[in-house]
């Protein structure tokens, strides 16, 4: 036989960009020879509750032993929580493993995947690996245009994704838009709703998911212990959604996805309510600091319910990342999420936003005139 390995591999898979992360620290500090802050990748800059680290910790020595695979006392606990049953809750390996397996049980060539243009990258990623059909709804004002993306249902579709708020740009939909989107939407077509940044959102109105979940049963709810839990190192989250599709999905997922130390600390850390309303208290405050200062330099950063702020900075976007990078700075240019002109800054400590807007104040009168900015 003449066939090799590559030719094995679908049309669909080789055209597939890469998931480019954040630069690590260490890289930029080992390369740069500079000390340098992160304001990369969305992270919590507060750290993890001390009582998960706790939690961690004391289930260590038992790493010789495999986890439990079912994990039974989170799904209990969240089940608790958000008023559903366990049965209802899957916990996979962050929630990018549910984004994934949620495209891997129900989609295929054939099939359409929907989803919006400036959103979360994986989403796209995930459809295409299907081998269904991408299609993308142009974002009005940055945010989801969720009555055209009503309109672009079509019989093939069987997934949509949603992130609200949405990274990167941090605007989000109200629960009033939310509802009046589900209903549009038949029951044969399954809404991933990523809820990665919810507890961020400190404006009213976006509405209990769980509550439009109750209605809609055609709905999978996201969430993640990476952000304000502050344990994207762990890689742990889970969905809410009907059993059935539960059950599909765990017989995909491998079987031991999440470590004893991660289910031990997502435990902690849903319990420590003191440390999250601090990392949501910190943040708030920050972000609007950030904003403001981003603002007085002539930026207009877009009003985001994240724990990032999203602007156009035009076309250098890309040197004006670099250029912070050179001054110990770590911010993400969006070109490879096809916002060439845009840059994401992860609000970070009040430190850490200081340094990042001191970089700023030398790098863009280099870069661009402050006139040609602001008329932006
Ligand atoms: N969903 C969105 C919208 C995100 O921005 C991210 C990470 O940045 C994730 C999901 C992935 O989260 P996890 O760490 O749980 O895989």
């Amino acid at each position: 036989m003449t066939r090799t390995i590559e030719e094995l591999i679908p049309d669909y898979l080789r055209g597939l960009p890469v998931y480019v992360p954040g630069k690590p620290i260490e890289e930029v500090e080992r390369e740069l020879k500079i000390h340098a802050v992160k304001l990369a990748s969305n992270e919590n800059p507060l750290g993890p509750s001390p009582k998960a680290i706790e939690a961690a910790r004391k289930v260590l020595g038992d790493a010789n032993r495999y986890p439990d695979g079912g994990t039974h006392a989170l799904r209990e606990t969240l089940a608790e929580r958000r008023g559903v049953t366990p049965e209802e809750i899957l916990v996979g390996l962050g929630s990018s493993e549910i984004i994934d397996l949620a495209a891997r049980v129900l989609l295929r060539a054939g099939l359409q995947g929907l989803t919006s243009e400036g959103t979360y990258a994986p989403f796209s990623i995930v459809i295409r690996a299907s081998g269904a059909e991408l299609v993308r709804v142009p974002q009005r004002n940055f945010a989801f245009d969720l009555q055209a993306m009503a309109k672009a249902i079509t019989p093939k579709t069987g997934v949509i994704y949603l992130a609200n708020p949405n990274n990167p740009t941090g605007t989000a939909f109200t629960g009033n838009e939310c509802r009046e989107f589900l209903d549009a939407v038949p029951d044969g077509v399954l809404v991933v709703l990523d809820e990665a940044y919810i507890h961020y959102a400190t404006s009213m109105g976006l509405g209990d998911s769980v509550e439009a979940y109750r209605r809609r049963k055609n709905l999978l709810i996201l969430r993640t212990f990476s952000k304000v839990y502050g344990l994207a190192g762990l890689r742990i989250g889970y969905a809410i959604g009907r059993p059935e599709l539960v059950s599909a999905m765990n017989k995909l997922r491998t079987p031991f996805n999440t470590s004893g130390v991660a289910q031990a600390a997502a435990l902690a850390a849903l319990d420590d309510t003191e440390h999250v309303m601090r990392c949501i208290e910190t943040n708030a405050v920050e972000r609007k600091r950030l904003s403001e200062g981003l603002a007085k330099l002539g930026l207009r950063p877009v009003p985001s319910e994240a724990n990032f702020v999203f602007m156009e900075v035009g076309p250098e976007a890309k040197a004006i990342s670099d250029d912070l990078l050179h001054l110990g700075v770590i911010v993400r240019p969006l070109g490879w999420m096809g916002s060439p002109e845009a840059i994401r800054i992860t609000v970070g400590t009040a430190e850490e936003n200081d340094k990042c807007l001191s970089a700023m104040a030398q790098v863009l009168p280099k870069r661009a005139g402050k006139g040609e900015l602001a008329a932006r």
